[in-house]
């Protein structure tokens, strides 16, 4: 079956998950576990990743669709065409647009949305951080004078700093960067967290950095590199969040899963075979 058939007669409720940050997984896992809650999921990714983290098998049917949607009015159609119920905007808190098409998407089909995005990270007593807007300003804030700086920016932004090529970069990502950033005094490290605390201090010291520069990403996954520039004494460029000006939002996995038993209202019954692909 591909994803824009619909068999008449399937009446299990249909979620659009749309993913992209390991809270989606953390979404799905707890749907799983959930007693007596029917329904499909269709877990959306962009495509970014080329290993995206397996999924835990469980008695809810999950599909995985890859790739945009064209925009919002894609999204849209794709939210009628496969009569999706509810929708929730799990991408990472730093993906503005696909979260903004999901507010007009859901504007569009009145389909409800949520957003599950998880907190952003405070600093706190003996915290050196410098709260920048964008990836420019971060750039901006590192100085003029060389430094040793540690990336920790994902990769799809790297290359704003080859407007600073003065600076020697340690720049982590899941995957490789693109051929056309071209920094010129670089090591680069492959690695998906989480992270430990010895680990990130391990790592600062053998690379002598000075400074960082992280997105106010959020997550425990990823924390232990603030805790050990705390540790360490080392200043944070801290990337904002871009604004968000959708609907309902939360930051608990639970409450999320209770707001989608609440939309999709009571439904019995396992989930037929046909709808697994059986
Ligand atoms: P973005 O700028 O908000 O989205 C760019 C386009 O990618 C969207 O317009 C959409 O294309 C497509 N897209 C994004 N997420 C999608 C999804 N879940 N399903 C289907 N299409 C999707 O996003 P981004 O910052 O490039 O991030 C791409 C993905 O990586 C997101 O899913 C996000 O959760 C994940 N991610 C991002 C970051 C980050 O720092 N930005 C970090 C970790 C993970 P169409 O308009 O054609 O539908």
């Amino acid at each position: 079956m591909t994803s824009t058939d619909v068999p008449a007669g399937l009446m299990t409720p249909h979620v659009l998950v749309l993913g992209g940050a390991a809270d989606a997984r953390s979404l799905i896992s707890a749907m799983q576990a959930e007693p007596g809650l029917n329904l499909r999921v269709t877990l959306s990714l962009a495509g970014r990743t080329s290993n995206p983290s397996p999924q835990q098998p469980g008695a809810i049917c999950v599909t995985q669709r890859v790739g945009g949607f064209g925009g919002a009015e894609g999204l849209a159609d794709f939210v009628r065409q496969q009569r999706v119920a509810c929708i929730i905007d799990a991408t990472h808190p730093f993906a503005a647009r696909i979260s903004a098409n999901a507010v007009a998407a859901a504007r569009m089909t009145g389909v409800p949305l949520l957003r599950l995005v998880r907190p952003g990270w405070q600093a706190g007593a003996g915290d050196d951080w410098r709260d920048v807007a964008d990836m420019a300003a971060a750039v901006a804030a590192i100085g003029v004078a060389p430094r040793r700086v540690f990336l920790t920016i994902g990769r799809q932004n790297l290359a704003a700093f080859m407007a600073a090529p003065q600076h020697v970069y340690v720049a982590r990502t899941i995957e490789a960067a693109d051929a056309d950033v071209q920094l010129a005094h670089v090591s680069w490290i492959a690695a998906r967290g989480p992270f430990s605390l010895a680990g990130e201090l391990a790592l600062l010291r053998a690379h002598g950095i000075d400074i960082i520069v992280s997105k106010n990403s959020g997550g425990a996954a990823t924390s232990a590199k603030l805790a050990a520039a705390r540790q360490l004494g080392l200043p944070v460029i801290m990337i904002k969040r871009p604004e968000y000006s959708g609907g309902e939002e939360t930051g608990s996995v639970a409450d999320a899963v209770v707001w989608i038993r609440r939309m999709i209202g009571p439904h019995h019954g396992a989930c037929p075979a046909a709808e697994r692909g059986e």
